[in-house]
């Protein structure tokens, strides 16, 4: 378990969700950018690319592979990531795949990517040299070794000795995943989910949802619709990320509703019932 547990965990199998990025597909600060946000102080104001470093019980496992990958890796002192998991296939969220590379190698195995179809070619096509054939490589360390681990929504699969439901939202007219680990679920890039995912919604401890700005965006929540979201499905605490350099910290904070804050690059929550 990390350090910066948020919680004492008291089940046998402990696990631990780390908010590794907490920003929007440019972060936060933007580059050239001299608002008020981006020349903040606060720390809570700096915000890597999407991404989430799961501690299982049988080890590390990843949600997306952002451009900051190795540096969030670095950051939460991950040691050996052993799957991926993957919301959708925009840049912010895979761009970092090939930080992956260590392990395969060290592993010297395959490591499987757990997504969709539409996901899976995505990445055939952005990351083809990986997918080459292997004799062309100059040497074996070149290329990552991956294998493809086909999911679908509603039904749970296991990872690492925990188990996770992936969910289907929708991101503007994207279909795209969230995932539900035990009594936590996350929900990066949703501006609206299915009635037929209402279902994996109940009964949270903790949800997780991207809420980029104040005004409304056609991809993304914006912060009054993820408050509703919250006060719709009603988990005890929900915290909000993918957030773009409009939203101070501080001041977002003081704004929300009881139970619902805005996250920060390193928020660890427990996981319980995965
Ligand atoms: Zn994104
Ligand atoms: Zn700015
Ligand atoms: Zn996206």
């Amino acid at each position: 378990m990390g350090t910066s547990s948020r919680n004492t965990e008291s089940g046998n199998h402990a696990a631990e969700l780390v908010l590794t990025g907490t920003g929007t597909s440019i972060g936060v600060p933007v580059v050239g950018c001299d608002c008020a946000v981006c020349t903040s102080d606060d720390a809570s104001n700096r915000r890597m690319r999407s991404g989430v470093l799961v501690r299982a019980p049988n080890g590390e496992f990843v949600i997306d592979t952002g451009p900051e990958l190795r540096l969030q890796l670095i950051q939460n002192r991950a040691s050996l990531v052993q799957a991926a998991l993957f919301t959708h296939a925009h840049a912010d969220h895979v761009m970092g795949l090939d930080d992956l590379r260590i392990f395969s190698h060290r592993m010297d195995s395959d490591l499987p990517l757990f997504c969709e179809d539409s996901v899976e070619q995505a990445i055939r096509q952005m990351f083809s040299y990986a997918f080459a054939d292997r004799e062309e490589l100059a040497h074996r360390f070149a290329a990552p070794r991956f294998q493809f681990q086909r999911i679908v929504p509603g039904n749970p699969f296991d990872v690492l000795g925990l188990q996770v439901t992936p969910i289907r939202l929708h991101h503007g007219r994207l279909p795209i995943l969230g995932f539900r680990i035990g009594d936590v679920a996350f929900c990066t890039d949703v501006s609206s989910v299915p009635s037929e995912s209402n279902e994996y919604l109940q009964g949270l401890d903790t949800l997780i949802l991207g809420a980029l700005r104040y005004r409304p965006h056609p991809t993304h929540l914006h912060v009054d619709a993820a408050v509703q979201l919250a006060k719709k499905f009603k988990p005890r605490q929900t915290f909000l990320t993918h957030m773009a350099h409009d939203l101070d910290h501080a001041t977002l904070h003081n704004e929300l509703p009881d139970g619902i804050e805005p996250a920060h690059d390193g928020l660890a929550i427990s996981v319980r019932g995965g």
